[in-house]
């Protein structure tokens, strides 16, 4: 008879959105064989503005097992189909990075080069519309795709302050011990460096075999601790702080889509709540005051505030390693990328899922730490290269940070990709992580970056065939738009917890 493996003890540093992600994902598949102990203290809080998300949190959401609309209610969601991005190829530009695809392939072909070719024989109209996302969020319109349909994904919109205590309530539920208190020291082991307990300002010192550093930008563990290096992208990724502040909406509509405006030093976001609006100005320190920031924030707003302005200081980059010795860092102890592309929150549960596939029933093995560091690597320099694009992709020269950004020299990686970009209008190809064609097409394209060529199979129908099949799928667009609900009705009859007023 084999024996039992001796439960792993896994101890959880850090109480915010990637600590209670990370105890409810491993007490729901690995509670046999771990017990799991999460500290948090409320006297040093959490940072509490992560609200927008990728269509990935859905399946989050579900491998938990929660009811969707239960999760919505609780955390005051809204639906999501994409990003709405404003004056960042040029003042005055607009384009949405849809949660879906353009057309669909013709003969394998990618859409967008059938666009290309008509374009450049000056025919045809907007890419944009052959976008049901686009064509739904431009209507304010939202209904869930049919079950096992790929036509178009969606995210959700939530209030970073309750999602993490939803999931605290889900966690303790199935057994997650939750400790309350600051830690203030961090006990080693002599020969290999493992970090073996924590010590609590009140004396108490939790013992565990596996720590995760949910600890925020302190990274108590990984960075204090075991003093892992940081990579720094901050030449790339100018902006440092954010000031956010809350608002009351103007308008009884709720668009589903993140709003992201292009400001002089940075960009704002607007993250429409059921019953709020989120807001924030991610700005270079070294391109305008806090103070500036924060006036160019009151302007913008749409409504009257809810909360005094709050400043959150910050660094672009990783750490080199995330998992070192036994500690796994997850969330902003790992690593922070600017939420101009709603990422971090992907993050987090990237390294959740790598964590659990490489869970060490046992000691912690070499090949495994290397393999999560080699996933979290790759992930995070993707989107790093990414988000540069949306800054180094522009005609703006209206203030020094954006011709800083115009100018600048951008990584090796993303140069070949723009340079594939423009001679083939073709998209780099991974198999794993984020973002896939459509996503690069939609920034490409909607920040002005016109191929020079495109793929010579879109070249094989006739003129009048590809009017036709374009027109086509803009017809199916739109009729299948049309009888959808507005967002607002939808949510306040199916996911509401709070009334407001019809449209
Ligand atoms: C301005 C801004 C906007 C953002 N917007 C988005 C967005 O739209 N979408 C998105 O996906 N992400 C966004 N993010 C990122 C998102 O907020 C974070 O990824 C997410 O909140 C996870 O944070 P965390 O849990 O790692 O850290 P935190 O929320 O900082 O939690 C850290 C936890 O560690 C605890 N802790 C720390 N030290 C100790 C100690 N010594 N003893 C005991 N407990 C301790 C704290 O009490 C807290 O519970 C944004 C971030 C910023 C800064």
């Amino acid at each position: 008879m084999s024996e039992t493996p001796p439960r792993t003890r896994v101890v959880i540093l850090g109480g915010g959105t990637a600590g209670w992600m990370t105890a409810a994902a491993l007490i729901n598949q690995l509670g046999k064989a771990c017990d799991i102990t999460l500290i948090e203290s409320e006297e040093i809080g959490i940072v509490g503005v992560g609200e927008a998300t990728l269509p990935h949190i859905r399946f989050f959401v579900e491998s938990l097992g929660l009811d969707e609309a239960d999760f919505m209610k609780a955390t005051h969601a809204t639906f999501k189909l994409g990003i709405d991005f404003h004056d960042f190829g040029r003042i005055g530009s607009h384009y949405l990075h849809p949660f879906g695809s353009f057309g669909a392939p013709l003969g394998g072909v990618p859409f967008h080069h059938y666009w290309l070719r008509q374009m450049k024989e000056g025919r045809g109209g907007a890419l944009w519309d052959t976008s049901i996302c686009n064509v739904m969020a431009a209507h304010n319109k939202f209904v869930p795709p049919p079950d096992g349909s790929t036509l178009y994904n969606y995210a959700y919109q939530f209030d970073a302050t309750l999602f993490g205590p939803y999931l605290r309530t889900y966690a303790t539920g199935r057994g997650v011990k939750r400790v309350e208190g600051k830690v203030i020291e961090v006990d080693q082991d002599g020969e290999n460096g493992d970090v073996t307990a924590l010590k609590m300002e009140d004396g108490r010192r939790i013992e565990g075999d596996l720590f995760v550093d949910c600890s925020g930008f302190r990274a108590l563990l990984i960075g204090q601790t075991l003093k892992e290096e940081w990579e720094d992208w901050s030449q790339w990724l100018l902006c440092d702080r954010a000031v956010a502040m809350p608002c009351e909406a103007a308008s009884a509509t709720i668009g589903p889509y993140t709003g992201v405006h292009a400001m002089s030093s940075g960009w704002r976001w607007r993250i429409p709540l059921q019953h709020r609006v989120g807001n924030g100005y991610v700005y270079s320190s070294n391109h305008i005051s806090d103070e500036d920031a924060a006036n160019a924030l009151i302007g913008a707003v749409e409504g009257p505030a809810m909360a005094e302005p709050r400043v959150l200081r910050f660094r672009a980059g990783r750490r080199k390693r995330s998992w070192s010795k036994n500690v796994v860092a997850v969330g902003l102890a790992s690593g922070f990328l600017e939420p101009l592309e709603s990422t971090s929150i992907y993050l987090v549960q990237g390294a959740i899922a790598q964590l659990i596939e490489l869970f060490p029933i046992g000691p912690v093995r070499d090949e495994d730490r290397d393999e999560f560091n080699r996933v979290t690597d790759a992930e995070y320099d993707r989107i790093r290269d990414f988000l540069i694009l949306h800054y180094n992709a522009t005609v703006r020269d209206d203030s020094d940070f954006w011709n800083h950004v115009r100018t600048m020299t951008v990584p090796d990686s993303l140069h070949e990709k723009m340079d594939l970009w423009r001679r083939s209008a073709r998209v780099a190809k991974y198999s794993q992580g984020l973002f896939f064609e459509p996503s690069w097409v939609a920034v490409y394209i909607g920040q002005g970056i016109i191929p020079d060529g495109w793929d010579e199979r879109a070249d094989l129908p006739s003129a009048d065939q590809l009017d036709a099949a374009m027109d086509r799928v803009r017809e199916q667009v739109r009729a299948s738009v049309a009888p959808m609900p507005d967002h607002a009705q939808f949510l306040r009859q199916r996911h509401a917890s709070i009334e407001r007023p019809a449209p």
